[in-house]
């Protein structure tokens, strides 16, 4: 695996490497992110991965300066994963000046769920997105449906701004206990890691009520909140919402995803399941 940590030196090594797929990082990473690099073998001659942990994305009072920065393991589970190329820049080289041109969702988006919650948070990651597409020039990227709504903002950038990109979600890959692997779960104390797979098992319970013909969205996510909220997590919220846009659902004949994020101890986590 070739390391790039500049813009010349990646583009350099990509011009004559055929079509390229393309996984973005945060490091740290994880049997999830592996599953995306493992995944990306069969849309492009050439798999390149980024690390680069983006200060834009983060709130103020975020966890910016404590995010678990791994290179040296990172790049060895890159290396076994079969990744051609890493592209990890330093903050100097995506932002040499401060940055002042931005890709902002569109507000429906922006404003509800993860972007209620965490405002700028979209509009940073659509930005750097939008810059590591630009230097990457992928045919495909695979992003994981984890971030289900950060992959909908993504797909949508994509479509509007006319980037001849295919985007691929990737199924969120669990612990055996339910949790969704995440960078974040390193966070949590021994008491929360075996509370953690709640959030799963509730959203898990929605799925059920309403394949079961449930269809009293509102009560549904109310009890699940509440008995988070009884075993000790801050619930953010838990909603039943169209897949396609993660607007309310107006009628049953729309394919639905429960999307959840809740505060255990100090970790946010996030986790969501498409119902089917
Ligand atoms: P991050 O490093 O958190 O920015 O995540 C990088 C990519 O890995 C994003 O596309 C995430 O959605 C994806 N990802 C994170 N956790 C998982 C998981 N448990 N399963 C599958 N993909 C994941």
């Amino acid at each position: 695996m070739q390391i790039h940590t500049t813009v010349d030196d990646l583009r350099s090594a990509l011009r004559r490497a055929g079509k390229v797929a393309f996984a973005p990082t945060m490091g740290n990473l994880h049997a999830g992110h592996i599953s995306l690099m493992q995944q990306a073998r069969q849309y492009g001659e050439c798999v390149v991965a980024s690390i680069f942990v983006n200060r834009l994305q983060f709130g103020p009072r975020e966890d910016f300066d404590k995010y678990p920065r791994t290179f040296e393991t990172d790049c060895q589970q890159l290396r076994d994963a079969g990744v051609d190329h890493l592209f990890a820049p330093d903050e100097s080289v995506l932002y040499p000046t401060p940055q002042q041109y931005f890709v902002t969702p569109a507000d429906a988006q922006d404003s509800i769920l993860e972007g209620a919650s965490r405002p700028g948070h979209f509009r940073g990651v659509a930005t750097v997105v939008a810059k590591l597409f630009n230097i990457v020039q992928p045919a495909a990227v695979l992003l994981g449906k984890k971030d289900y709504q950060q992959l909908m903002v993504i797909r949508n950038m994509v479509r509007e701004l006319n980037m001849p990109i295919e985007i691929i979600g990737c199924e969120t890959i669990r612990a055996a206990d339910g949790l969704a692997l995440s960078s974040r779960n390193g966070y949590l104390s021994a008491q929360a890691r075996t509370e953690a797979p709640r959030l799963y098992q509730q959203l898990q319970a929605i799925a059920h009520a309403i394949d079961i013909g449930q269809r009293d969205y509102a009560s549904l996510e109310s009890t699940a909140t509440e008995h988070l909220r009884q075993h000790g997590w801050q619930p953010d919220y838990i909603a039943i919402r169209r897949r396609s846009d993660l607007l309310l659902p107006i009628d049953d004949h729309q394919t639905l995803v429960v999307v959840a994020a809740a505060k255990l101890e100090n970790t946010r986590l996030l986790d969501n399941l498409e119902i089917v």
